[in-house]
């Protein structure tokens, strides 16, 4: 895919990586015979600022073997990661085996569950520090909240409690990045492009491109060719969206906002047509009243005739 800058070298961090992930799985064959993908699309959570019980903030995993590639960090993404863990049997999602994570901005939705992903996972005893890659922000706000918790920290890693295998694994390493290559291992490589999220100055959506699979994120962003050149063929495009149809129905403030914020299901069919994606994910959805066939059955009278579907929570894809 074309790239606007330079690659960038393999952060120091990566190395370690390689060295824990040098033994990758075959490709899983079930008992049925059919293969299942070594790079697998897991929906932590859906959700939007709206407190949806049924829909956790806004988080998703790139799974290949048994690494996990976060992206973004909403509320509930630890027990939504250890659900699919246990119920799914996917092991990389276990509590103390996620230390990656991917930010495509600093929007509240997307990062409230960030103290949650750098300490629970550590007292759950995950060897090894949180690696955060995000856009520029991200290192002041993983010092913050490691100073916010330092009493917490303190308590935990000094007390009675047995850390002593993992004493600094309550830190995070943080790569603030621009658009372009960001990271490679054995297993993937990622990329991070530019989207247009109203007034944010930073925002990235992801291209994974993993041993079978290549999937695309838009993170949050109102309709750019950024995800059409991101895509390009790739198997699996997961979009934010909203519903064109009930965007009538709120108030000429909101519909200021969300233009210049988010992406309407008719705008999201002319992207999709464009990117042409073996697989459309909607998430991050705003229904207004509509639910997932609503957004599906917009995107189809918008003329998208690809295969698509609107994600719940823990779906596997
Ligand atoms: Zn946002
Ligand atoms: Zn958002």
């Amino acid at each position: 895919m074309k790239m606007a800058r330079p690659w960038r070298r393999m952060p120091a961090s990566a190395h370690v990586l390689l060295l824990g992930m040098a033994l990758c799985a075959a490709t899983a064959v079930s008992a049925l015979g059919q293969t299942s993908p070594r790079t697998r699309l897991v929906i932590l959570g859906t959700g939007t600022p709206n407190a949806d019980p049924e829909r956790s903030g806004p988080a998703t995993a790139v799974v290949v073997d048994d690494q996990a590639y976060l992206v973004d960090a909403g509320a509930g993404i630890v027990r939504r990661a250890a659900k699919a863990a246990r119920d799914d049997h996917i092991r990389a999602l276990a509590p103390n085996r996620l230390d990656m994570l991917f930010l495509t901005h600093l929007h509240s939705d997307h990062t409230v569950g960030l103290p949650d992903l750098l300490l629970t996972p550590w007292v759950l005893d995950r060897p090894d520090p949180l690696t955060v890659f995000g856009p520029p922000g991200t290192k002041r706000m993983m010092d913050l909240i490691g100073q916010a918790w330092s009493e917490d920290i303190a308590i935990r890693r000094d007390g009675l409690e047995p850390h002593e295998h993992n004493r600094d694994a309550y830190r995070s390493v943080v790569h603030e990045i621009e658009p372009g290559f960001v990271y490679q291992d054995s297993l993937v490589k990622v990329y991070a492009f530019p989207v247009k999220h109203g007034s944010w100055a930073h925002a990235y959506g992801y291209r994974f491109e993993g041993p079978d699979r290549t999937i695309v994120l838009s993170g949050d962003t109102r309709p750019t060719d950024a995800v059409v050149e991101a895509c390009n063929g790739c198997d699996v495009l997961v979009h934010e969206v909203y519903s064109a149809a009930r965007f009538a129905g709120r108030s000429p403030e909101w519909q200021r906002y969300h233009k210049a914020f988010h992406t309407s299901t008719t705008e999201l069919a002319d992207i999709a047509r464009r990117a042409h994606p073996k697989l459309l994910v909607l998430y991050h959805q705003l229904y207004w009243g509509t639910d997932d066939a609503g957004l599906v059955k917009e995107i189809r009278a918008a003329g998208y005739t690809g295969r698509v579907v609107s994600a719940a929570d823990l779906d596997v894809l």
